[in-house]
């Protein structure tokens, strides 16, 4: 049996989102642990069961975010990098259109002088676009943690990504390098986006730790009435996005048919570079792919 053969499941979003975490996690098993890991081929076949990488017994898992060797190759961060890259490019693209967005009057009043408050609903009206929280600022800057030229895929526009991001210092000055920072100087308000892309029943633990990491540059940057949003999102390596991924691109006033389109593209560029890895996993040397 050649694992590239099988088909996978196609699973529509609104039965993602309506599934329960177990159900959801049997179908993820049912789908994928058929592939022809090392050790199924061990079951299947009585093959040698060791990652042909670092001689450990190879689960799926292993291959997907376990393996040693991988991460020293930098696997893992090429798949993590063209995520964040899929994401960076949709935060960029609703910074740009936000920052573009004259002031109403009443917004004008509402937040020129005034601090956005933890737990602030936004209030968009119904004839202008989504803003959503980032509604407060019309300033806002971005930086993102990737070093590879980004060139926004159409006509209209390009995005240059191509900035290593430095933690701004009038924040905090911290070792720290966070995927993407977006941040507003006028409100002293910054978004810290960490992107995992993790295996899927490990999507909490990611969230946890993340969030841990950046408790006490938030501390400290409250000192300098900075205030920092942490958002850990996360993109399953299998494909299914998180939910907090989801709200997070609500939060930001991404939308609708917008939503949508961003959730299928994240899904997609992690799924279809984890099938790169997968087809690479007997490969010693590791050259990265562009997945376009
Ligand atoms: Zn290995």
């Amino acid at each position: 049996m050649n694992w590239e053969s099988v088909e996978k499941r196609k699973l529509s979003w609104s039965e993602i989102w309506g599934m329960e975490s177990n159900r959801l996690s049997f179908i993820i098993r049912e789908t994928y642990d058929v592939l022809p890991s090392p050790i199924n081929l061990q079951l299947w076949f009585g093959k040698d069961p060791s990652c042909p990488l670092c001689t450990v017994p190879a689960t799926l898992k292993h291959i997907s975010v376990g393996c040693r060797t991988s991460l020293t190759q930098g696997r893992y961060t090429w798949r993590h990098n063209q995520v964040l890259r899929c994401l960076a490019a949709k935060v960029e693209c609703k910074r740009k259109s936000i920052n573009a967005q004259p002031f109403t009057n009443q917004e004008e009043r509402q937040f020129s002088s005034t601090f956005v408050q933890e737990g602030d609903k936004p209030r968009t009206s119904p004839s202008t676009p989504h803003l959503g929280l980032l509604k407060v600022a019309r300033d806002w800057q971005m930086q993102v943690d990737l070093d590879q030229r980004l060139i926004f895929p159409t006509e209209i526009m390009q995005v240059d990504l191509d900035r290593r991001l430095i933690f701004p210092t009038e924040i905090k000055t911290t070792t720290l390098r966070p995927d993407l920072v977006l941040w507003s100087t006028s409100q002293k308000l910054a978004y810290v986006i960490e992107l995992t892309v993790p295996w899927e029943e490990a999507i909490e633990e990611a969230f946890e730790r993340k969030k841990l990491q950046y408790a006490n540059l938030a501390a400290e940057a409250e000192d300098r009435s900075w205030k920092i949003k942490v958002r850990p999102v996360e993109v399953g390596c299998r494909g299914f996005v998180a939910s907090i991924t989801e709200k997070l691109l609500r939060e930001i006033g991404i939308r609708g048919k917008a939503q949508r389109q961003a959730m299928r593209e994240l899904a997609n560029t992690a799924e279809r570079t984890s099938h790169w890895l997968l087809l690479k996993r007997t490969d010693i040397t590791w050259a990265a792919k562009a997945v376009s």
